[in-house]
């Protein structure tokens, strides 16, 4: 599957948002996922000689859908997000349902309903790259706090992402990974992928690099919330880390 590259804009902003493009590199066509500012997707896009044709929306959140009037003010630009919040984006052209699948040149991606952080946060899966666009559901070594979902939704969204096939490439929406990092050192003290993961994640942070994407694989080692063992600990889990 040579034929999709992955690009990263790193916004720079103090939520630190990053914007993933995905690229057909035979045709130049790429997609962009929440995009929270215009101008750098569309400086990105003219500097790499890049079409943008879709926006991919996971929920509604200011942060994820911000760029998306001035992106699709000149061009014809396909906007899919989930259909359950249509009436929040309302510049969506196509909504997406649960469990639906779509097609961008020969990739099938699967909607997977993940709702929790919001009640209609959606993700896009594609087997045939081994990729997840989450959103603002699963983090490296964390994962979203629980804004309109109860915490049994939010327990069962994230055991389906952890379910999905270990070698699956995970690019979240921020950069939290080392704030992350140190609350799983704090819950798990005595694990050794959490130990080595934080030393990593704290030396790629120190020379200001990314430290996405993630993997299934490695989120099952050491990410706490997909290892608690039931909604009760993983609710007294996420209660602890909304005031860590
Ligand atoms: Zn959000």
């Amino acid at each position: 599957m040579m034929s999709y590259k992955i690009h990263c804009i790193d916004v720079k902003n103090q939520l630190q948002n990053y914007i993933w493009l995905l690229e057909h590199t035979p045709s130049g066509d790429v997609i962009a996922v929440d995009p929270t500012e215009a101008k750098l997707v569309q400086d990105y896009c003219s500097e790499h000689q890049l079409k943008l044709k879709q926006i991919w929306l996971t929920h509604w959140h200011k942060d994820h859908i911000g760029g998306v009037p001035e992106l699709i003010a000149e061009l014809d630009i396909a906007v899919l997000g989930p259909q359950a919040e249509q009436e929040k984006i309302p510049f969506m052209s196509h909504a997406l349902n649960h469990e639906g699948l779509f097609q961008f040149h020969d990739l099938n991606i699967e909607v997977i309903a993940v709702p929790g952080h919001t009640l209609g946060h959606i993700v896009y899966f594609i087997d045939e790259i081994d990729t997840l666009f989450c959103g603002d559901t699963l983090f490296a070594m964390g994962c979203g706090r629980v804004f309109e979902g109860t915490y049994e939704q939010m327990y069962n969204s994230l055991n389906r992402l952890a379910a999905l096939p270990p070698r699956t490439q995970v690019y979240c929406t921020h950069e939290y990974t080392l704030s992350n990092a140190k609350f799983a050192l704090h819950v798990e003290p005595e694990n050794v992928a959490i130990q080595e993961r934080y030393e990593q994640v704290e030396r790629m942070r120190l020379l200001g690099q990314c430290t996405l994407p993630s993997q299934i694989e490695i989120e099952l080692q050491t990410n706490p919330f997909l290892r608690a063992n039931d909604v009760e600990e993983f609710t007294r889990l996420r209660q602890l880390k909304d005031n860590f």
